[in-house]
């Protein structure tokens, strides 16, 4: 289908972005890779009257690490990401996410503010950001606010972003000594969309055991979230594999799947108790010392 008739603009700056989107607020969408918008305008399922590119504003694809985070713009693409010194270096978790989204050339194209401004239920980031306590920030022209990740994916398609508001970076603690983060992810075909994936980030104390955890499902609900029930496991637990089973299971059972096209609800559920095992498995492994 073609798309309603809209308007188009290139801003060369963030402020005058931001400036667009609070005086035409309600009728103008941010356009980043485009992977998700343009389909749903070719639907008519979107039909704003503007649209605002961010291609031009300055350090928005930037990716840098401080002492405390990694901080990636908005505007980062996936395949970015994924190729990173730093995220091949540190952060494991990352690379695993951002090398199996979509195909090549959805990685080249789409961004990581807009997967998560988005927020399809069966994106990978979201799960990712969950499970690594990560933040979003939200820039408006009156200011800018910091969200949790475990505050922000609120729902199918929902998130707590305003419409004046633009995601300029993603942030992700850095991982500490005897760290270590996976994502496992089941999909019906390569460069598609998970059947049910698991993002986990763990650390182990002095004396092995697991000092804290943070585990995010994908595809498994009608959005991302936190499996604080698997969570609670972990923490304190020698890592066994009977203990990674029991996690496992209060995950799938934290788990809200719908039945279609991917499968039933039972093998979702299935899924997304397999996919936490292998996430909890590497996890574990890279925090003593594994790549
Ligand atoms: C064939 C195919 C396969 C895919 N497979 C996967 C997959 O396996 N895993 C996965 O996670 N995703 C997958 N995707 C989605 C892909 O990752 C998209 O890149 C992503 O969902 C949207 O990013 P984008 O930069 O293209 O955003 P756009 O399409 O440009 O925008 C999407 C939405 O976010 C808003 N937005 C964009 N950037 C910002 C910003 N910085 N601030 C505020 N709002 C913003 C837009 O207004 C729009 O509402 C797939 C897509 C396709 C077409």
């Amino acid at each position: 289908m073609i798309p309603a008739q809209f308007d188009y603009v290139r801003p060369p700056a963030l402020a005058d972005a931001l400036r667009i989107l609070k005086e035409r607020e309600g009728e103008a969408k941010v356009l980043s890779g485009g992977y998700s918008l343009l389909p749903l305008l070719k639907l008519r399922m979107a039909q704003p009257a503007l649209l605002v590119d961010i291609r031009d504003l300055d350090g928005l694809d930037r990716i840098v690490e401080t002492a405390e985070e990694l901080r990636i713009g908005g505007r980062a693409t996936h395949r970015a990401i994924h190729e990173d010194a730093t995220v091949t270096a540190r952060y494991p978790l990352l690379r695993d996410a951002a090398g199996g989204i979509g195909d090549p050339q959805v990685r080249n194209w789409g961004t990581i503010g807009g997967s998560c401004a988005h927020a399809d239920p069966s994106a990978d980031w979201p799960a990712v950001l969950i499970a690594a306590r990560g933040s979003l920030v939200c820039r408006s022209a009156d200011g800018e606010r910091t969200v949790p990740a475990r505050a922000f994916f609120l729902d199918t398609f929902q998130t707590a972003i305003e419409p004046t508001e633009l995601l300029t970076e993603v942030r992700v603690p850095r991982p500490g000594d005897r760290s270590g983060g996976a994502y496992a992810k089941i999909e019906r075909k390569a460069g598609d969309f998970a059947t049910a994936a698991a993002a986990v980030q763990l650390s182990l104390a002095d004396d092995g055991t697991i000092a804290e955890a943070g585990v995010g499902l994908a595809a498994v609900a009608e959005t991302a979230f936190a499996a604080t029930d698997a969570e609670a496991v972990l923490r304190g637990g020698t890592p066994t594999e009977e203990l990674f089973r029991r996690a496992a299971q209060a995950a799938a059972a934290q788990s809200r799947p719908a039945a279609d096209g991917h499968g039933p609800v039972d093998y979702k559920r299935a899924m997304a108790a397999e996919m936490t095992l292998r996430a909890l498995r590497r996890a574990v492994a890279r925090a003593r010392g594994a790549t």
